[in-house]
């Protein structure tokens, strides 16, 4: 395999002309910091607040930290302040950072799907019992967040975590945040290929490197050899997904410059084939691009995908193959993501006789106390680990045929459910106002109630409906991606009060359906009505489809 790692002097500069006003670029020799983000990573790699806090505000306590780390060099350390409790959703445009702030954390442990063992189960929830007032939620981009967290405990909660060989570095931040991979990777029978190797490669070279600690904004990536494509890789800033070349066989297709928020992107395919080997460099060479050429200028344009839909695929591979990795790329024709679930929730088989079992907590909600009490059923039952899933859900790897049923039982028991109902299975929930600085309603709670209730009104639904629900417009439970995405937003009541509510999106998808749900004007829902709403659109669906018809065909009929 040749060596295909970043040398300057491989470097044949494309032709891209030096525009009068720079957006940041800089390649195109706009080096000045254009805003106060860029000027604090400029003063300091974020990644040198890790000696801070474990020799200076550890010992000395909350109001020890320098602001310009608490609310910016922090992430890199995978620590956000919370939102501090009973500040309402219309305030929250309304007042600064420092009033939002409370003294204590979010804390988001990276699992990079790997394959989390028993005893490291068994940490992560003791954990969340000791140090997290027993929080501990499974987010769609596979960490476990906790939230409570203090800053004296931060260096035993890094200890421990780094006995089971995790951590929270680089877990928020302008850097390669945590990476999702295939819940089922080297174990399912239907997988393609294996890309354990390359997520655990690309996190050893480059998470901690300073090279790659300085992005323009976050930077998401995925990798997946399944076919279902089970890492969302439409909304990826890079994405590993797997293909087969006519001669060379299994290998993966390489999708830049994905992303939702405000501005939604689907990710752009470049037609290319890596190798498993090449797959580092190749990501190497897209984040290089991403650092190298991002526009820093404005936080709301930073993101990669706008530099794709400005460039195209066809000159951003030229540019990857040209300056960053000195060699073209095989062609090959893109794989076509299939329609369907993504999730591997319920009993499947493994390619070595044994079996995976996915399970659905409520809108990715669990807590320490779960984790122990899961550790103990993964113990009790012979079972190899689990992984997390970009859906928020948990799939428990290596379970011996003989022990499914008792174990699906026991699950049960603990509410981990292998056989949910549509509704909990497919309702997603970002953090919401209960912790999140940005949020204006609640979602996890709402969600919750939600679930419960239309699974009282519709308890046989014979159709698969996907709802997200999101505390703002930021998407971080994929408001865009559901068939029901629901954007929290104040919106007026029938008295003429503004109230928690939300926007409604209908009609989202991906796979071969691959659509941004539509905001629908009209379709504004105060969170007192929600069920109600839903529980129409719902009654609406099953009274007027045609056969096979899916709720997203129906919607955009
Ligand atoms: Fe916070 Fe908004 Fe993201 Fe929800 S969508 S977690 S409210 S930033």
């Amino acid at each position: 395999m040749p060596d295909l790692r970043y040398k300057p002097e491989f470097a044949k500069r494309t032709e891209i002309p030096r525009p009068k006003r720079g957006e940041g670029q800089w390649a195109l020799g706009f080096t000045e910091p254009l805003n106060k983000n860029e000027q604090s990573k400029k003063d300091d790699d974020p990644l040198n607040v890790r000696d801070r806090i474990l020799n200076i505000y550890s010992k000395r306590g909350f109001d020890s930290i320098d602001p310009a780390d608490l609310r910016g060099r922090f992430r890199w350390m995978g620590l956000y302040t919370q939102r501090k409790p009973g500040i309402d959703g219309g305030k929250t445009a309304a007042l600064g950072e420092e009033e939002l702030d409370d003294r204590y954390f979010m804390l988001r442990v990276r699992s990079d799907g790997a394959l989390l063992s028993p005893e490291a189960v068994r940490v992560l929830g003791t954990i969340g019992q000791r140090f997290a007032r027993d929080t501990a939620d499974v987010t769609d981009r596979e960490n476990i967040q906790y939230h409570w967290i203090d800053i004296e405990n931060v260096p035993q909660i890094w200890d421990e975590l780094d006995a089971v060989g995790l951590n929270t570095l680089e877990a928020c931040g302008d850097s390669p945040r945590g990476f999702l991979g295939s819940p089922v990777a080297g174990v399912a029978a239907d997988e393609i290929i294996d890309g354990t190797w390359a997520l655990e490669e690309i996190k050893r070279r480059y998470i901690g490197d300073p090279r790659f600690s300085n992005f323009p904004r976050k930077f998401k990536t995925g990798v997946t050899g399944h076919p279902d494509h089970d890492i969302a890789p439409e909304i990826q800033d890079v994405a590993f997904v797997g293909a087969v070349h006519p001669e060379h066989g299994p290998g993966f297709d390489v999708w830049v410059g994905g992303g939702l928020s405000t501005n939604p992107h689907f990710t752009g395919k470049l037609g290319v084939w890596v190798a498993l080997e090449q797959v580092p460099d190749v990501w190497e060479g897209v984040a290089g691009i991403f650092r190298d050429y991002g526009y820093r200028r404005l936080r709301s344009k930073a993101r990669l995908k706008f530099l794709v839909a400005d460039w195209g695929t066809e000159k951003f591979r030229e540019v990857l193959e040209n300056e960053y990795l000195g060699q073209p790329l095989l062609r090959n024709p893109s794989p076509q993501s299939p329609l369907g679930y993504r999730d591997h929730i319920g009993v499947h088989p493994q390619k070595d006789g044994r079996r995976y079992v996915g399970v659905a907590p409520t809108v990715g909600r669990i807590s320490g106390t779960l984790l122990v009490q899961l550790a103990d059923l993964l113990d009790e039952h012979g079972v190899e680990g689990i992984r997390l899933t970009p859906y928020q859900k948990i799939v428990l790897i290596g379970v011996e045929p003989d022990r499914v049923d008792a174990l699906v039982a026991d699950l049960d028991r603990i509410g981990l459910s292998a056989r949910p109902s549509n509704w909990r299975r497919n309702t997603m929930a970002c953090t919401g106002i209960e912790f999140c600085k940005l949020a204006i309603v609640d979602t996890k709670q709402r969600s919750a109630d939600l679930i419960a209730e239309l699974e009282r009104r519709f308890p046989q639904l014979d159709a698969t409906i996907t709802v997200n629900v999101n505390g703002c417009p930021n998407a971080c439970a994929r408001t865009q991606l559901a068939d029901i995405g629901l954007k929290g937003q104040l919106v007026v009541d029938r008295d003429g009060n503004q109230v928690e509510g939300f926007q409604v999106h209908l009609g989202g998808a991906v796979g071969v359906q691959a659509n941004f749900g539509r905001k629908l004007r009209a379709h504004k829902v105060t969170s007192v009505d929600l069920d109600d709403y839903v529980s129409t659109l719902v009654t609406n669906y099953l009274s007027d489809r045609e056969t096979g018809e899916t709720f997203t065909t129906w919607v955009l009929r």
